[in-house]
């Protein structure tokens, strides 16, 4: 496939291609330009001219343009969700799920964008009496999006949708493994009529293109879900030129199981939580801390669960957990696995590789809190380190001592622990009586410390895509 620079689908201008493979299988699926600087330069001006024309736009015809777009990603979710569970082993029911989230997603910013309202000031202040002051949401300009490939197309548009909703043109970035459905999803968008320099795509290495995005004075936000490292590298080198920042970086999620929880919800959280996406999702709990006294239930219970799972290839409609991104991922989960049995944990279940790409549903017992699985070692696999804990205290602290604050969940059919421990928990969202992994497009997602900067959500993102201008209309109830 080609990028998509200024209204033409294009080849990198020295001609350089990266393959894109079959996660699970390894073939090759399609071939993606590489851009060079010259590429990237190239869409960041035509997005100088495309931001002026759509913050020109009046919303309700950008908001209709959105709507368009939302059609049209609804009557192609099969061949959408199909490209994307090739490019990345999600499995096929869930990879339908994302394509169909990521239409509501531009539906529910259309519909927001259309009332985004500003505000007019009050006469608080001795000698204002004659002025009238008033704000608008202006569009921040070009932002760059630069996005993630556990649920990239969902992840991608949340930002898109929202910044394209309130006036800005927008620069995708996608990550270097699986960029096709995003692709197939802009053709879709520019079909449905936002110009070809309003939206834009460049493919290739993110080091060098989140760098040239990055530290260009022409991009206004860069926007960036992804990991904690490269959210670091964004911020220092955006920080040069003052750039607005959202970041959604890594988790280490905790999911708290009390004695009291009902032990069958308790399991069936943990399991399909932690195996959502091969459990390669930011949100999925990656730390179970379990009373002493239900540990063993537990643990047997998830067992049970995992034997009874079904293992294939991720475009079968029966396949419960599909591979992971790539062989580098795989080698990444095997070394994790080997550090924690290193650091005294045991292997109980699972903690083999299999295939190219897949690894094996894995149970860790006797963890300790001071390992590094149980702090701030983030695993992007189907993995469970149990820990155990005997007090509230202690399960707070094992919850809170990690850099990360991005979701959690706690097991309790005791309300007022529930709530107490949700607001013990540093992090941007607790579920009680479920896991961490859930998100709904309305929340205001995100996370504290080192999990990010911002919130993304229909319910929030407009303002941080926007710049509140104020409007002073001076002596204007002056009689004349
Ligand atoms: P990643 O950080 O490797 O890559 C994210 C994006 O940044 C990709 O497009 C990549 O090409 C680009 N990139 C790489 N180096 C860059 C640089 N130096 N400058 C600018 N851009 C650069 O992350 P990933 O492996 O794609 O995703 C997994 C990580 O993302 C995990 O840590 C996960 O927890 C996190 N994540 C967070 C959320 C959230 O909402 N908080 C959601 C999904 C994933």
């Amino acid at each position: 496939m080609k990028m998509f620079i200024d209204g033409k689908r294009v080849n990198a201008s020295d001609n350089a291609t990266t393959n894109i493979l079959n996660s699970a299988t390894q073939e090759l699926v399609d071939t993606v330009p590489t851009s060079t600087k010259e590429d990237v330069d190239r869409a960041i001006l035509a997005a100088q001219a495309g931001k002026k024309v759509w913050a020109a736009t009046p919303q309700h015809a950008r908001s209709a343009v959105l709507v368009k777009c939302a059609d049209a990603i609804a009557a192609n979710v099969e061949e959408l969700a199909r490209l994307l569970s090739t490019e990345m082993g999600k499995i096929i029911t869930e990879a339908r799920g994302e394509v169909a989230c990521t239409a509501e997603i531009f539906r529910g910013f259309a519909e927001m964008a259309n009332h985004l309202y500003g505000q007019t000031m009050s006469h608080a202040q001795t000698g204002s009496e004659t002025d009238i002051i008033f704000t608008r949401h202006e569009p921040l300009g070009v932002v760059a999006c630069i996005t993630p490939f556990n649920y990239p197309v969902e992840l991608c548009y949340h930002k898109v949708a929202a910044a394209l909703a309130v006036g800005n043109a927008a620069i995708i970035k996608p990550a270097s493994d699986n960029p096709l459905t995003i692709m197939r999803m802009l053709e879709l968008c520019w079909e449905a009529g936002v110009p070809g320099n309003v939206l834009q795509l460049v493919t290739g290495s993110g080091a060098k293109i989140g760098r040239w995005l990055t530290e260009s004075p022409l991009i206004d936000k860069i926007s960036l879900t992804g990991s904690t490292e490269v959210g670091i590298e964004v911020a220092e080198l955006g920080a040069k030129t003052l750039k607005h920042l959202g970041l959604e970086l890594g988790g280490n999620d905790p999911f708290v199981v009390f004695e009291d929880a009902d032990m069958e919800l308790a399991i069936s959280e943990a399991v399909s939580g932690r195996l959502k996406n091969a459990g390669q999702t930011c949100c999925s709990p990656k730390r179970f801390i379990v009373q002493r006294s239900v540990l063993e239930a537990f643990t047997t219970g998830v067992i049970e669960a995992l034997k009874k799972l079904k293992l294939g290839s991720p475009l079968d409609e029966e396949t419960e957990l599909g591979s992971l991104i790539n062989v580098r991922a795989q080698e990444d989960v095997k070394k994790q696995v080997a550090h924690t049995i290193a650091q005294g944990a045991a292997c109980i279940y699972g903690g083999n590789p299999y295939d190219q790409t897949y690894f094996e549903p894995t149970v860790l017992t006797g963890v300790t809190k001071d390992m590094d699985i149980a702090k701030d070692l983030e695993v992007f696999g189907p993995i469970f380190p149990i820990i155990a804990f005997d007090t509230f205290e202690e399960a707070m602290e094992i919850a809170n001592n990690t850099i990360y604050g991005l979701q959690a969940g706690v097991m309790t059919q005791d309300f007022s622990k529930a709530i107490q421990a949700a607001a013990e928990i540093n992090c941007g969202a607790v579920v009680v009586n479920g896991s961490g992994n859930y998100r709904n497009i309305d929340q205001p997602f995100g996370g504290t410390k080192m999990s990010g900067l911002g919130r993304e959500g229909v319910s929030c993102t407009l303002e941080d895509m926007t710049q509140v201008k104020s409007y002073v209309l001076k002596n204007i109830l002056v009689k004349k």
